[in-house]
C-alpha cells in the first residue's frame, strides 16, 4: 500500500477522465489534493464525492494557460496546507486537424495548454515544493510523444512535454523535486470517445484493449510516492505494448 498522508497534490484536468481518477488514488492514500481544472461544476462534484468518504480534497479555478491563475492555485495550497509534493500536469486537448488544415489560432490553442500549461506549471511550484523539502512532478504526455499521430499540434506539444520533464528533472534535483513524465496509449475518456482511430488502435495493440485510466493513475500514486525516490527524467510508457511493435506505428 503507498501511504500519502501528510502530503499534497495538485491534478491538473481533474474534473473528469484520467484526472479525476488521479485524485481518487492519491486522496484514497491520503493526500490532500486540489482538482484544479476549468469545469467548475464536475470538479465540485468530485471533491464532494470524495469529501463524504473522509478525503481531503477541492477545486481551485485554473486555465493552465494563465499564469496568475498558476498562482492562486498555488497560494490557496499553501493557505489550506502549508506545503506542495506532489504537481501532476495532465490536463490537456486534441484538435484533430492536419498541418494543411490548422490554423496558426488553433495551433496556438493546443500548444498553449498541452505544452505552455506544463512550462507554467512547473514554474509555478516549484518555489513551494523547494521550501516543502522537494516533490514529485508528474506530467501527463502520450505515446504520441515518441511517433506521429494524426493531430500534429498534439504530436508535437507532446514531444515537448518529454524536452520540459527532462529541464525539469535537471534543473530541480539540486531541490529534491523529481519530475517524469507518463506516456499513455490509448485511453478511452471524453478526450477520444466516438472517434474514428479507437479501434484500429485497440486491434494493434497486443494486450488487445485500451489502457483503463485506473492503470495510468496506479503509475501516478507509484512515480509521487518514496518508492520512486531515484527516478526521475524518465518517459514511462503505459500503452499495453502498443510502441512495442514499431509495425503498427502509423495507425493512430
Ligand atoms: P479528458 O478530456 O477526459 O480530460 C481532460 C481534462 O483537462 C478535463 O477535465 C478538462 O476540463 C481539463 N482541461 C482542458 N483544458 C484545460 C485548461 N485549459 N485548464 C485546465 N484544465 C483543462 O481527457 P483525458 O483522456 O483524461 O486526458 C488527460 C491527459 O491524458 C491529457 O493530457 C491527454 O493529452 C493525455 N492522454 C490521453 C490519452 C487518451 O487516449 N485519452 C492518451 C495519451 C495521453
Amino acid at each position: 500500500m503507498i501511504e500519502l498522508v501528510g502530503k499534497t497534490a495538485i491534478v491538473t484536468g481533474g474534473a473528469r477522465g484520467q484526472g479525476a481518477w488521479e485524485v481518487r488514488k492519491l486522496s484514497e492514500a491520503g493526500a490532500a489534493v486540489i482538482i484544479a481544472d476549468i469545469l467548475e461544476q464536475e470538479s465540485k462534484s468530485l471533491a464532494s464525492g470524495l469529501a463524504a468518504e473522509g478525503r481531503q480534497v477541492r477545486f481551485c479555478a485554473l486555465d493552465v494557460a494563465s499564469p496568475d491563475q498558476w498562482q492562486s492555485v498555488v497560494e490557496e495550497m499553501e493557505a489550506w496546507q502549508g506545503r506542495l509534493d506532489i504537481l501532476v500536469n495532465n490536463a490537456g486537448i486534441v484538435n484533430r486537424k492536419s498541418i494543411i488544415q490548422m490554423d496558426l489560432e488553433t495551433w496556438n490553442r493546443v500548444i498553449s495548454i498541452n505544452q505552455t500549461g506544463v512550462f507554467l506549471g512547473q514554474k509555478a511550484v516549484a518555489d513551494l515544493m523547494r521550501r516543502s523539502g522537494g516533490g514529485s512532478i508528474i506530467n501527463i504526455a502520450s505515446n504520441s510523444a515518441f511517433t506521429a499521430h494524426q493531430d500534429p499540434a498534439y504530436t508535437a506539444s507532446k514531444w515537448a512535454v518529454r524536452g520540459l520533464t527532462r529541464s525539469a528533472a535537471s534543473e530541480f534535483a539540486a531541490w529534491n523535486i523529481r519530475a517524469n513524465a507518463i506516456c499513455p496509449g490509448l485511453v478511452v475518456t471524453d478526450l477520444n470517445r466516438g472517434a474514428p482511430h479507437l479501434q484500429p488502435m485497440i486491434a494493434a495493440t497486443p494486450s488487445g484493449r485500451a489502457v483503463e485510466a485506473e492503470e495510468v493513475a496506479n503509475l501516478v500514486l507509484f512515480l509521487a510516492s518514496d518508492l520512486a525516490t531515484s527516478i526521475t527524467g524518465e518517459d514511462i510508457l503505459i500503452d499495453g505494448g502498443f510502441s512495442a511493435l514499431s509495425a503498427y506505428r502509423g495507425v493512430q
